[in-house]
């Protein structure tokens, strides 16, 4: 496998992370998850933004320019070949002694390389068991931040019960799962969190709130109660790497009759649609 270090394109075999890179001590960092279809990275230019401003907020100065790592993803992706897959993209402070206070002079630590293709076409097929779960969470969700400890924690618990995402509450409202934004409808109205610092605004979320406007779908950017999302018609998940998943079960408890509905499965070809478009153009 072919991994991105810094600016140059390396054999895995040759890449060594050092024991005090900050980003292994105290998660100093920021990452990206973007999806390959057919080889062409999809939504480059919106994760490579997302990057620099996950960057921004925590202050460290990413050294390449925007070009420049979206051409060196591109060189990544062609270089192992990928053809459908995704591409892990992180960038930590760097390398220095340990203690919180860094200098800013330290270099970052750019790190990308391909994920396994994972199938996904059998959950977005039959839909999903969800959890509830407090969101315990700090108050930056909208940081794309390496410091994933209770998101992992809760997916955790999620797998153990045998659901394949938590969803989070926060003051007895819906705030995102545990690694995808969560869409309710009811009534014909999409409802989902608006992005604020609660949520990470998802790009999966961006594209579809843009073509829910196109296609004049009713859409209310604010948080939903337990209660509500229990009754809701018809929930799903985004993210990259899920695209659009159906939830049919949420803590025990059936959506509507149990099964995928309608809406969701308009909005799952929607999506398929839009990305065969902008890989095409
Ligand atoms: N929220 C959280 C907490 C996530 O980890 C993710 C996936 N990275 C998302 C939302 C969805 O974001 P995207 O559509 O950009 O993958």
């Amino acid at each position: 496998m072919k991994v991105l270090f810094n600016s140059e394109i390396l054999e895995k075999s040759e890449v060594t992370i050092d024991m005090e890179d900050r980003g292994y001590q105290f998660g100093d960092g920021v990452y990206e998850v973007v999806n390959v279809y057919n080889g062409i990275a999809f939504t480059l230019v919106e994760h490579v933004d997302r990057l620099y401003r996950s960057a921004e907020e925590i202050r460290l100065n990413i050294p390449i320019e925007r070009e420049e790592v979206k051409q060196l993803i591109v060189r990544l992706i062609n270089e192992n070949s990928v053809k459908n897959g995704s591409i892990y993209l992180q960038i930590t402070r760097g390398v220095a002694p340990r203690k919180h206070q860094y200098d800013s002079k330290i270099k970052p630590l750019l790190i990308a390389y391909p994920l396994p293709f994972s199938d996904v076409s059998d959950v977005q097929q039959q839909g999903v068991k969800a959890i509830t779960a407090e969101d315990l969470r700090w108050l930056r969700c909208d940081i794309k931040s390496l410091n994933l400890l209770y998101n992992i924690m809760i997916k955790q618990e999620a797998h153990e019960q045998g659901a394949y995402e938590a969803i989070l509450l926060r003051d007895g409202q819906v705030t995102e799962g545990s690694s995808s934004n969560i869409f309710i409808v009811k009534d014909d109205t999409i409802y989902t969190h608006p992005a604020n610092n609660y949520i990470l605004n998802g790009i999966t979320r961006i594209k579809l709130l843009q073509l829910f406007h196109q296609k004049e779908w009713k859409i209310k950017e604010q948080p939903v109660s337990k209660q509500f999302l229990l009754n809701a018609d018809e929930v799903f998940l985004t993210s990259t790497t899920n695209e659009v998943v159906p939830i049919t079960m949420i803590d025990e408890v059936k959506i509507n009759d149990g099964k995928p509905g309608s809406f969701t499965r308009k909005i799952q070809q929607a999506f398929t649609e839009l990305v065969k478009e902008e890989i095409r153009g």
